[in-house]
């Protein structure tokens, strides 16, 4: 099972046919039952140590089977021992960030700027007791400190589609972990700890579902570094859904077909906006040539782009008619929004313009449709809110 497409298809379902079914089970259950106690508490205590199986589930938030098979699935895809799922992209940040500082004793952070911004926030506010450097990428080494617990990046970074090198950020990092953020690339286009990051991170809310329909969390790592993940998740209940896990899971299935087709509708409008006497600037990986991490380190261009519209941003948002102006990404239909409005707003503007943002950037996630159909949407706001008239 070596193509990409298959493990997307049959990866975390190694138990079904011994199960007899062919859908995976939904177990809802909250509890197991223990028949024989001390066996059931050798379980507690193994999952308590952050074990990866044990004998029972015991209880809902110690371990799911429908979570773990997603797990399963995406810790193969992205070329990682384990996975380890959350109730929500920031669960799973929030317990990174609590395992590599709050368990260790370290309390500094580095990150490269831009991220989400909840990310950014969750680190400006140093509301899990962290204290945050903000960085450019090539000067990561020169603010590692000895109590640095963390370096944290995101390439191709939200919402401007930054693009970093991973293995120069950890080579700057030494022994210090990194975590990626992967949410915007996928495991189809990017694999950031065959680079080595340490924690690979990804909303599940975003691409992995890819319906709108799912929040969640997950994070990629070796063996002895999701242990302490499973310990925090069981102690502060940031627990995935079976729900949530199964839908996760369904949604890998389809990644790779959807993230081709999302792609090839995000390379096509990145290159006609680009022209578009209504847009000022677009942000695409490779539109304005080549880069060093494009074809090797990522291998796609991806589906999500940004760009700065002459007119005013809110206009070119309202004046749409068939791609949503909502928050979030990833999923089959087109999304956008004013990041420095909703997703980045409590960043600053000021913040914002410094990491590369611009007050006015629109952010667009391509979804499934035809091509020519978000042209023509995008094409009219374009010309309406640049004070052009539309005819026909
Ligand atoms: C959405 C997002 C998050 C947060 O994920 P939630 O599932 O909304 O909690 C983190 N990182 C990136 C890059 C995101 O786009």
């Amino acid at each position: 099972m070596n193509g990409v497409r298959t493990r997307a298809v049959h990866g975390g379902r190694e138990d079904l046919g011994r199960l007899g079914v062919h859908a995976p089970p939904i177990d809802l259950s909250t509890t197991y039952p223990v028949p024989d106690q001390a066996e059931g508490g050798a379980a507690l205590g193994a999952w308590a140590d952050g074990a990866a199986d044990a004998s029972s589930p015991v209880y809902a938030r110690l371990h799911n089977p429908t979570v773990a098979r997603f797990e399963r699935a995406l810790a193969e895809l992205e070329g990682t021992d384990e996975g380890v799922a959350f109730a929500s992209g920031m669960a799973a940040v929030t317990a990174v960030l609590q395992a590599a500082c709050l368990m260790t004793g370290a309390k500094h952070v580095v990150a490269v700027r831009p991220l989400y911004g909840g990310t950014d926030h969750l680190l400006a506010t140093g509301l899990l007791g962290t204290e945050t450097t903000y960085v450019r990428p090539d000067e990561v080494a020169a603010a590692i400190r000895p109590d640095t617990g963390l370096v944290v990046l995101e390439t191709p970074a939200n919402p401007n589609l930054d693009l970093i090198d991973i293995a120069d950020v950890v080579r700057q990092a030494g022994a210090v972990p990194v975590l990626v953020d992967n949410t915007f690339a996928t495991p189809m286009l990017q694999n950031p700890a065959a680079h080595g990051a340490t924690y690979v991170l990804h909303s599940g809310t975003k691409y992995l579902g890819g319906h709108g329909d799912v929040l969640g969390g997950v994070v990629a790592c070796a063996g002895e570094r999701a242990g302490p993940l499973r310990q925090l998740r069981i102690l502060t209940g940031a627990v995935l859904h079976p729900l949530g896990g199964y839908l996760l899971h369904r949604g890998l299935a389809t990644l790779p077909l959807r993230m081709e087709a999302s792609q090839c509708s995000a390379a096509e409008l990145a290159r006609r906006l680009a022209e578009h006497s209504g847009v000022s600037n677009v942000r695409y990986p490779g539109l304005h040539g080549a880069h060093p991490v494009l074809g090797g380190q990522l291998r796609g261009t991806g589906a999500m782009l940004a760009f700065e519209a002459t007119g005013d941003p809110n206009t070119v948002v309202g004046k749409l008619g068939l791609i949503t102006p909502a928050v979030s990404l990833g999923s089959v239909d087109t999304l956008i929004e004013h990041p420095a409005a909703l997703t980045h707003r409590l960043v600053g503007e000021e913040t914002l313009a410094a990491s590369g943002v611009p007050v006015n950037l629109l952010r667009l996630s391509v979804g499934v449709e035809d091509v020519e159909d978000l042209w023509d949407d995008l094409d009219q706001a374009l010309r309406v809110a640049a004070g052009e008239r539309v005819d026909g």
